[in-house]
C-alpha cells in the first residue's frame, strides 16, 4: 500500500508473540468485507499502474554512477514541486501522480493520481501520464541526479563505491550485510523491521547465490572474491561456487517493478480473470528480463525474480526442510515472494487437477471460512496466504475495530507477494474487487511501460470478452517461472502453454487471424467495457472432472506464444487485435496502439532486444570490459549515463526500442 501507518514496529521476539491475534481478527476482517461485498456488482473497469523509480546520481569526475539516497528529501519536495505545476497550468492538475516510499532509500514509486477508466483515450493517455510523472519528479531533483525505471542498480554491493553521500559497508554490522550499507534502506522504521523480522525468523541472513555467467577470462572455479576473507569460514556451507553471493533483504527489495492492477466487475470476474493471468506471469517476466548484472558482475539470469524470493524468505529451517519438524510446524515449498500458491476462480474450467503443487494451508483458518460459507477455492487461496507470520506488528494498531479496518487482513496479504493478487474492497471506500498483475520488470522508456501495461490490460479485456482458457497445471507454470529467468529466455526457452484456449462451449474462430468474427460485448462501444462475457462459465458448479490434463498444454516458444501458432492459436495478441476489432476504433486509435503492441510483438519474435540483452551486448562491446564477467566503475558509469540518453531520446538504440521511438521522444517533456 502506498501510504504506510504511522506507529512503532516491535522487535519480532515481541511480534511474533501477536501472531495469533492477528490472524484472527485478520479473517474476521476478511470476513466482513467478504459478507458486506461479495455479491457486488457491475463496478466499471478502472486501471492503474505502479512504477518504481530509481534516484542515481553522476560523480562525473571519477566516472561513477551512484544511488542517490535522498528519498525522503525529494517525498518532501514534491507537494512544493505539484503546487508550482498547479500555478502555472490548471489544467495539467488532474495528471498530478502520488509518489511514496519504497524499500530502497534511492526508490520512490509513483503512481497516476487517479485511476484510468475503461476507454480507448485512457489508454492511449497512459505514456503521457506515465513521462509526466517522470518529469514532475525529475523538477526536484539536484542537477547530478537522474530518475531511472532501472530494474537492479548493477553495482549495488559492489566493492569501491556506489551510494551518493558514500556509506561504509564495513561500517554497517555485519548482521544486516556485508555488502550493502544499512543507510540504502529507506528511513522509515517499517522497512528496517521487516529486514530484522525476515533475518531473525530464518535465524540468520538470507542466502542468495545468483550463478555467474561465465566468459572466457572468469576465474574457474569462480568463488565470490567480495565475501570477505574473515567471513569465508562462517558462510562455507551457503557460498556456492560459481555464483555471486547476496546476503541481505536489499538485494531483492531494492529492484524496481512495473505493476498493474484493475478493478473487476465482480468476485467471480476477478476470480476468472486472476486464474487466466496466473500462465501469463511468467511468459511476461521473461519478455521483460531487465536484470543480468548484480553486485558488479554478469550474471547468468535475465531476471530479479528469485533474488527476491530468496531475500525475503523468512521461513524458519524447519519450514524449510532443514530440521526434523515439531509440533504445528510445517513444510512450505514457496516462499512470501513467488508464483501464487493456486488458482481461485469456480469456474467449471478450473479443474481441480490444476492446483497440483503441494502448499499447506492454515487448517484452523480454512475451518473457520469454510464454517462462515467461503467456498473450497477462496476458502484454501486465504489459508494458504495465512501460513505466514505477521512480519510487522505496529504497538499502536494491535487492537482494531475490525468493522472499518483491513489492516491485519492486510498485515498477512500484502506481505504475501505473489505474481498476481486478489485485491479485496477497502473498507469505506467505493473501490471494488481488484486483480494485480505483479511479475513485470520495469522498462527503461515510459513507452515500454506503458506498451507493457496497456498489452496487459487489453489481455484482461480480451479474456474477459472471449471468456478464453488459459489453464495448465500450477507445478508447470511453476516451471516456467524457472525457465523465464535463465538468459535469454524470451529467445531461448519453450514455455508451458494450454494449445486450446477456447471454452469448450464456444466453436473457436475459423480463422483466428482474421478476428472480425469473434464478438464481444462491447460491441459498437469503442470502450473497454466492464463485465462479464454473456453465457461465461463462471457461475457453473464446479464440474467432477478429475481427469488427466495432459494433451492440454505443450512447450511453445514466447514468439508462439504471443504472434500465435499455426491455425489453432492465435496468439495473444491475435486474441488482444480480436478484441479490438470488435470495438470499431478509429484508424488513428488503431495505430497509436499497434505502436505498442508492436514493441510486444517484436520483444517475443526476436526483432527488438530485451533490457537485460541490450545490457549484456553493451558490456561485452565496452573497450574496458576484460571479459571476466566484471561490470567495473567505470563500465557501470558509461552504461548508466547511455541509459539515460537513450531515455530522453539523445541516442539512438537500435535493436532495443523501434526506430519511431527516437523520432517522437525528444520532443516530449513538461
Ligand atoms: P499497492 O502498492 O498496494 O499495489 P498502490 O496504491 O501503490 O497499491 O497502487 C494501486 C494502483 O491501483 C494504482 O495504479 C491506482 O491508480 C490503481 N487504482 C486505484 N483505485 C483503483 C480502482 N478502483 N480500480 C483499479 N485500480 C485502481
Ligand atoms: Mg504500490
Ligand atoms: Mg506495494
Ligand atoms: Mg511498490
Ligand atoms: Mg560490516
Ligand atoms: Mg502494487
Amino acid at each position: 500500500m502506498g501510504l504506510l501507518t504511522e506507529g512503532i514496529p516491535l522487535p519480532w521476539s515481541d511480534a511474533k508473540v501477536h501472531t495469533d491475534h492477528i490472524h484472527e481478527h485478520g479473517i474476521t476482517q476478511f470476513l466482513n468485507i467478504w459478507n458486506r461485498m461479495k455479491d457486488r456488482h457491475g463496478d466499471k473497469f478502472l486501471w492503474g499502474d505502479e512504477l518504481e523509480y530509481m534516484i542515481l546520481s553522476y560523480d562525473d569526475e571519477e566516472r561513477r554512477a551512484n544511488v542517490s539516497l535522498r528519498q525522503t528529501e525529494v517525498l518532501e519536495a514534491l507537494p512544493k514541486a505539484f503546487e508550482d505545476v498547479r500555478m502555472r497550468n490548471p489544467a495539467e492538475a488532474p495528471l498530478l501522480p502520488v509518489f511514496h516510499s519504497e524499500f530502497g532509500r534511492y526508490m520512490v514509486e509513483g503512481v497516476p493520481g487517479a485511476p484510468y477508466g475503461g476507454t480507448i483515450s485512457d489508454l492511449l493517455s497512459v505514456e503521457h501520464n506515465m513521462s509526466y510523472r517522470r518529469a514532475v519528479a525529475s523538477r526536484v531533483l539536484k542537477p547530478t541526479e537522474t530518475l531511472f525505471t532501472l530494474t537492479v542498480f548493477p553495482r549495488l554491493g559492489a566493492p569501491g563505491i556506489f551510494t551518493e553521500p558514500l556509506y561504509e559497508p564495513a561500517k554497517t554490522p555485519d548482521g544486516y550485510s556485508y555488502f550493502l550499507p544499512q543507510e540504502t534502506i529507506a528511513p522509515h522504521v517499517r522497512y528496517q523491521a521487516m529486514t530484522n523480522a525476515v533475518r531473525e525468523r530464518r535465524s540468520g541472513k538470507p542466502v542468495i547465490n545468483v550463478p555467474i555467467f561465465v566468459d572466457a577470462n572468469t576465474p574457474r572455479p569462480f568463488v565470490d572474491p567480495t565475501i570477505p576473507q574473515s567471513a569465508r569460514k562462517s558462510l562455507e556451507s551457503v557460498i556456492k561456487e560459481d555464483h555471486i553471493f547476496l546476503d541481505a533483504s536489499g538485494f531483492g527489495a531494492g529492484c524496481c517493478c512495473l505493476q498493474v492492477t484493475f478493478q473487476a466487475s465482480d468476485v467471480p470476474h476477478a476470480r476468472r480473470v486472476y486464474d487466466a493471468l496466473v500462465p501469463i506471469a511468467p511468459i511476461m517476466l521473461a519478455l521483460t528480463a531487465a536484470s543480468p548484472i548484480w553486485k558488479g558482475y554478469l550474471s547468468n539470469v535475465d531476471c530479479r525474480w528469485d533474488v527476491i524470493a530468496a531475500s525475503s524468505d523468512e521461513r524458519t529451517e524447519e519450514e524449510r526442510g532443514l530440521k526434523p519438524l515439531s509440533g504445528k510446524q510445517q513444510i512450505i515449498p514457496k516462499t512470501r515472494w513467488s508464483s501464487v500458491y493456486s488458482y481461485i476462480s469456480d469456474s467449471s474450467e478450473n479443474k481441480r487437477e490444476y492446483n497440483d503443487t503441494p502448499m499447506p494451508y492454515n487448517e484452523q483458518v480454512y475451518d473457520r471460512l469454510s464454517s462462515s460459507g467461503v467456498d473450497h477455492l477462496l476458502a484454501m487461496h486465504i489459508a494458504r496466504l495465512y501460513i505466514r507470520d505477521p512480519l510487522i506488528v505496529l504497538n499502536n494498531k494491535i487492537d482494531q475495530d475490525d468493522e472499518s479496518s483491513a489492516e491485519h487482513f492486510e498485515s498477512i496479504q500484502s506481505t504475501n507477494w505473489q505474481t498476481i493478487r486478489f485485491k479485496l474492497p477497502p473498507p469505506g471506500s467505493p473501490i471494488g474487487w481488484r486483480v494485480e498483475f505483479r511479475s513485470m520488470e520495469v522498462q527503461l522508456t515510459d513507452f515500454e511501460n506503458a506498451a507493457f501495461s496497456v498489452f496487459i490490460i487489453l489481455l484482461a479485456r480480451a479474456i474477459t470478452a472471449f471468456n478464453t482458457n488459459f489453464y495448465i497445471p500450477i507445478s508447470k507454470v511453476d516451471e516456467n517461472m524457472s525457465r523465464a529467468q535463465r538468459r535469454s529466455a524470451v529467445t531461448g526457452e519453450k514455455f508451458w502453454f494450454r494449445k486450446d484456449v477456447f471454452p469448450t462451449n464456444t466453436p473457436p474462430p475459423s480463422q483466428a487471424h482474421t478476428p472480425m468474427s469473434m464478438r464481444s460485448p462491447n460491441m459498437e462501444e469503442r470502450v473497454l467495457g466492464s463485465g462479464s462475457a454473456p453465457g461465461s462459465a463462471e457461475s457453473s458448479p464446479k464440474a467432477p472432472d478429475l481427469g488427466l490434463s495432459e494433451g492440454e498444454y505443450e512447450e511453445m516458444s514466447v514468439n508462439e506464444i504471443i504472434n500465435g501458432k499455426g491455425d489453432s492459436f492465435p496468439g495473444l495478441l491475435g486474441l488482444i487485435y480480436a478484441y479490438l476489432n470488435t470495438l470499431n476504433l478509429e484508424k488513428s486509435e488503431m495505430e497509436s496502439l499497434k505502436k505498442y503492441l508492436d514493441l510486444v510483438k517484436g520483444r517475443a519474435n526476436g526483432s527488438l532486444m530485451t533490457m537485460s540483452t541490450w545490457m549484456r551486448n553493451f558490456i561485452h562491446s565496452h573497450p574496458a570490459y576484460a571479459h571476466d564477467s566484471v561490470v567495473s566503475e567505470e563500465i557501470n558509469y558509461d552504461l548508466i549515463k547511455t541509459l539515460d540518453q537513450i531515455e530522453k531520446g539523445t541516442r539512438r538504440a537500435d535493436g532495443l526500442l523501434p526506430a519511431g521511438y527516437f523520432a517522437t521522444r525528444a520532443a516530449r517533456s513538461l
